[in-house]
């Protein structure tokens, strides 16, 4: 009754009840186009299991963090970005964290700042 992924966004995504621009997908993650891409590249990788951010993330989560960031890493070397581009965890409210499924966000196609805002 309490399941979160229930009204989850990225979950719902994930269960085809709403759309997305699929990415790339494997067995333990899924990645998709941001809807307010900031950057040429904007894509969003998601863990296929549900848990809020990093802030909630256990133990058994780790592998599924790491494969996040290795899908990003595929991504933008299929996108040929490999000069430049970022990883971005957002944790907690503070940062711009407003989906509360834990994502990476990959950024590239442009010269990104340092330190970021
Ligand atoms: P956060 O601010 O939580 O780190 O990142 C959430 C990201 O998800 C934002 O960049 C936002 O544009 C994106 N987003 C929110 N809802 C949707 C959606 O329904 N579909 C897609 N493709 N992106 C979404
Ligand atoms: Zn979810």
């Amino acid at each position: 009754m309490n399941d979160p992924s229930t009204k989850c966004p990225f979950c719902r995504i994930l269960r085809g009840e709403l759309p997305s621009k699929k990415v790339y997908e494997n067995d333990h993650v899924f990645a998709f186009e941001d809807i307010n891409p900031k950057a040429p590249t904007h894509v969003l990788v998601i863990p296929k299991k549900h848990f809020a951010g990093l802030k909630e993330a256990q133990e058994e989560d780790a592998e599924a963090i790491g494969r996040c960031h290795l899908a990003a890493a595929e991504i933008a070397r299929q996108r040929k970005i490999e000069k430049g581009y970022r990883t971005v965890v957002n944790v907690g409210p503070g940062s711009g964290q407003s989906v509360f499924h834990l994502h990476v966000h990959l950024l590239g196609g442009r010269h990104l700042s340092w330190p970021p805002g």
